[in-house]
């Protein structure tokens, strides 16, 4: 799969090849298809990966017939950045325009011991989870993998010109707008750009993607590639997880439990699966609740993540409140299983888990069911 044939070879000086859709092996069969040697790849992944270099002019370790052959067939295209913000805790955000009325968001998350990029994967979501606020907005359309590594790129290059020591992007978490796995191909190439050493040499264990349980994609991906998964679990039973993950209902808990096994069982490199669960007041966090968590994810390495729920408007929903969340993880910790309480990031500037909402030119009508009064949204 996802050789550089499929990525549409067009030379024509009419519709240059956005050279941000290769990874390796696409760039060696673009230049092979120029006649030039497989090396050229590397050189250019590196100029433009390592050292954010878009015009063909200042790589100069290539040709000049070359560079002018470049400039003629293909380009570095990167979306524009319309909005940039700065939370007080250090996250930052980034709004970038897409096509038409699409934009996305990627948030720079920076901790004691690294930085974390939230990325997007989609233009809105399909997926319709009750107590996320992208779901809400709809869905538009998959981003390719140029405006998935796109986001990669701008982020390393705006925070390093930020001359800030510690700030950096060390880890990178398909968490942002959309559902990675519904996307498969265009994100398996961006991953592999991510971890290619010639790119940006992030290791497997420093990029995670997130999914609701899209089991068939679970098992293809951990063929394919090693990295991090995380599920986004957030009901330990399936009649609460269809009313919260309505994919639930296509693929319900003793399938994805079942994908995570096989998962872990095919390179040991895996450490473990991180599980998300958001809390929802009254909804998904009884003791009854932990104690089937603990028996669903029994024998699976498991490291539990407990998001305090993001509020927006008309989400119908409120955060557990901390002391209880703190109980809830405490009967987790108590039964064995790696437990941590997620701090919220970013959220005076709307960048928080679920926060996200870009700008969605929606095709599935979802926002206009949503504005009805009872969830007291405006339009
Ligand atoms: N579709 C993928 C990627 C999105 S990740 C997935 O479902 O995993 C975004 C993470 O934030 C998910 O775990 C999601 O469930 C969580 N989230 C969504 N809305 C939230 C909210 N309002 N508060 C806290 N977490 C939320």
């Amino acid at each position: 799969m996802d050789t550089f044939a499929d990525v549409h070879l067009n030379l024509s000086p009419a519709e240059p090849v956005n050279l941000l859709d290769l990874d390796r092996q696409g760039l060696e069969d673009f230049f092979a298809g120029l006649g030039e040697k497989p090396f050229r790849a590397s050189q250019v992944i590196k100029w433009i990966h390592q050292h954010g270099v878009t015009d063909f002019q200042q790589m100069s370790n290539i040709s000049k017939p070359l560079r002018d052959q470049l400039e003629k067939c293909a380009e570095v295209k990167i979306p524009e950045v319309v909005l940039d913000e700065l939370s007080e805790d250090g996250t930052r955000k980034w709004v970038q325009q897409m096509d038409g009325g699409n934009q996305i968001e990627t948030v720079y998350i920076p901790e004691r011991d690294r930085g974390t990029l939230c990325v997007s994967s989609q233009v809105g979501c399909a997926l319709d989870c009750s107590f996320c606020s992208t779901g809400r907005r709809g869905f538009n359309r998959n981003l390719s993998t140029a405006e998935i590594i796109a986001q990669v790129w701008l982020a390393s290059q705006l925070i390093d010109e930020e001359k800030k020591p510690g700030r950096k992007v060390t880890n990178v978490v398909l968490m942002g707008m959309g559902e990675p796995l519904l996307n498969f191909d265009n994100v398996v190439r961006a991953m592999r750009i991510m971890m290619d050493d010639f790119a940006y040499g992030l290791s497997k264990r420093r990029v995670t993607v997130s999914t609701a349980g899209v089991v068939p994609a679970i098992d293809k991906l951990g063929d394919l590639l090693d990295m991090r998964l995380a599920v986004s679990l957030h009901a330990p039973n399936d009649e609460l997880r269809d009313q919260l993950v309505p994919l639930n209902t296509k693929y319900p808990l003793k399938d994805l439990t079942a994908a995570c096994r096989r998962f872990m069982d095919k390179q040991n490199a895996r450490s473990r699966i991180t599980f998300e669960y958001v809390m929802l007041d009254g909804v998904n966090d009884t003791d009854q609740h932990a104690r089937q968590l603990v028996k669903l994810l029994k024998g699976i390495p498991t490291l539990m993540n407990l998001i305090p729920f993001n509020p927006f408007e008309g989400s119908g929903y409120k955060t557990t409140p901390i002391k209880r969340i703190e109980h809830f993880s405490k009967l987790l910790i108590n039964a064995g299983m790696t437990t941590v309480i997620r701090r919220t990031r970013g959220d005076d500037i709307d960048a928080a888990c679920g926060q996200l909402v870009g700008k969605v030119e929606d095709k599935s009508r979802r926002h206009r069911r949503f504005a009805e009064p009872r969830f007291g949204m405006s339009s």
